[in-house]
């Protein structure tokens, strides 16, 4: 399918919270969207690549560099602009991301995001959203992007831990169940079989309590996948589709 770029993309203005300079951003229009289907960690493989919204999902000032999504903090610290310049701006050769980005365009965008992100200590949960769609872009985009979809998924894995830990999901309003359902399903997409087992049975525990029961029902699933030695992309059913894959 070939659609006309004004057709599914549409101008979106932002202010920078680091330089507070005005620039434009695409976006895609959600009417656009086709989605072909969702594996058991919400990445979502698209009809047409042209209408892929992950390729949007960084903003990136043009004038300073800083990058960050629509789930980013906006309020920074002074240390952290003081970091972004010295590390990101004093170097910034000006490029625009608010066109058709390539794919090396949406994949430098989520690295530059990542950096700054780090740079700004935002929260852990922005920060593993950022390194698990990035791998989700080499899954869904390359034939050979097999190493660097696990180097992602596995910096996204541990910097969801790590928000488990601190708490500061709750901070952003992300879900509990959800983030224990990614902890279980990243870790069994990267082998680590105990880990996975752990936080799939803290879901299944507690379901009493707890009121996404599509989540329950795919918890079990991945739980039941790994007792059947399914380790790594493999799963078996396909309760996911209609849970809601946007944060
Ligand atoms: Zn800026």
């Amino acid at each position: 399918m070939t659609v006309n770029a004004s057709e599914y993309l549409y101008d979106k203005q932002l202010n920078c919270p680091v330089c507070m300079k005005f620039f434009q951003t695409k976006k895609v229009r959600s009417s656009k969207i086709r989605i072909l289907s969702h594996d058991t960690d919400f990445c979502s493989h698209y009809l047409d690549n042209d209408c892929n919204p992950l390729f949007y999902y960084v903003n990136v000032c043009p004038s300073c560099g800083y990058a960050y999504s629509d789930h980013s903090q906006l309020t920074l610290t002074s240390a952290a602009k003081a970091a972004i310049h010295n590390h990101i701006s004093s170097k910034w050769n000006g490029s625009d991301y608010g066109i058709i980005r390539s794919k090396l365009q949406a994949i430098q965008a989520y690295k530059l995001g990542i950096l700054s992100a780090s740079l700004s200590n935002e929260l852990h949960i922005i920060k593993a959203g950022m390194f698990l769609r990035l791998a989700w872009l080499y899954r869904t985009l390359f034939d050979n992007g097999a190493e660097e979809e696990k180097r992602f998924m596995s910096a996204a894995l541990q910097e969801y831990i790590q928000s488990y830990m601190n708490l500061d999901f709750e901070t952003a309003g992300y879900s509990e169940t959800r983030l224990l359902y990614l902890i279980g399903e990243l870790s069994r997409r990267t082998g680590n079989k105990q880990q996975a087992t752990i936080y799939f049975s803290r879901i299944i525990q507690n379901q009493s309590s707890i009121k996404e029961k599509r989540l329950i029902l795919m918890a079990k699933e991945r739980w039941q996948d790994v007792r059947n030695g399914l380790i790594g992309g493999e799963a078996l059913t396909s309760a996911e589709d209609s849970v809601d894959i946007h944060r």
